[in-house]
């Protein structure tokens, strides 16, 4: 069967059986049984595909028509221009989250100490690390497996850092200019009316926050204090709708400067504030 041809056969499969995003990932999928790119489907499209490949490629075609995530099938994920191994112990990292990088790296200096809460795969913490000098970082996570995900990240992006097996801040010590988290943030209610994808292969420890969706940051916000720095900073992901749940959570709690920013499409995405030292700096 020649490439086109096959590509043809995988946006049909996946359209037929309600995929989201067919067209694309029929095409990614292709592109990485065979190891081509973009272009070799309009240049070389009638050249033959191997059968091996060929075999792979149908196979990995049922499976995202079984709405395994694209993601799952390739083990990878892109995120602030890194690759990032996956699998179903961490959440896919998204490009949502890439927002609460970007606050964080602006008032990120070189030298400074991170904890990363709910680490997951490591994408935060990582990707902090990647884009900051001597900076050290700390990633946590009640899943083991989820470090095992992050550790090999780590070494694979050849960056150090330290990854905690703790509930929170459990078996955390020392201060920290700056904290961090994409905590599980969905109303326990709503999962099951997730996208299937997210559903049935997101870890549920990863999405689910409690019946009001807001108990991670309840914890985080009143312990946090413990393990910043006075002047240090605590960022948050949240769901677009919890900007202002989080940010009245936080100034109850007296952090300063509380600011919640949007992500590229506007909604509210990151909840930002400083703990203490008004009068230090
Ligand atoms: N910190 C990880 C991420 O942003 C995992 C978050 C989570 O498990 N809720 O991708």
């Amino acid at each position: 069967m020649e490439y086109r041809a096959l590509y043809e056969y995988g946006v049909n499969r996946l359209s037929e059986s309600g995929t989201g995003e067919a067209a694309l990932d029929a095409r990614l999928l292709l592109e990485e049984v065979c190891g081509t790119s973009r272009s070799d489907l309009l240049a070389h499209g009638d050249e033959p595909v191997k059968e091996e490949h060929r075999r792979r490629y149908l196979e990995w075609i049922e499976k995202r028509a079984g709405r395994i995530p694209l993601q799952h099938i390739l083990g990878y994920q892109e995120f602030m221009g890194l690759r990032f191994r996956v699998n179903g112990d961490v959440l896919i990292p998204r490009q949502d989250t890439e927002t609460l990088v970007e606050e964080v790296l602006r008032k990120l200096h070189d030298g400074m100490r991170i904890l990363d809460l709910c680490t997951g795969s490591g994408c935060i913490l990582l990707s902090l690390l990647r884009y900051s000098n001597h900076c050290q970082g700390t990633g946590s996570d009640l899943s083991e497996k989820a470090l095992e995900v992050a550790r090999g990240n780590a070494r694979s992006l050849g960056l150090e850092a330290e990854f905690v097996h703790s509930d929170l801040f459990e078996r955390i010590t020392g201060k920290f200019e700056i904290i961090v988290s994409n905590p599980p943030y969905i109303p326990g209610g709503e999962i099951s009316g997730l996208m299937e994808e997210v559903r049935d292969h997101d870890p549920r420890m990863a999405l689910d926050g409690g019946e009001d969706g807001l108990s991670f940051y309840k914890k985080i916000i009143s312990q946090a204090k413990g393990w910043l720095c006075p002047g240090g900073e605590l960022f948050f992901e949240i769901g677009s709708d919890q900007g202002e749940a989080v940010s009245s959570l936080m100034k109850q709690a007296r952090y300063r400067q509380v600011k919640v920013s949007q992500d590229l499409a506007g909604l509210d995405r990151v909840v930002c504030g400083v703990y203490g030292g008004e009068n230090s700096v």
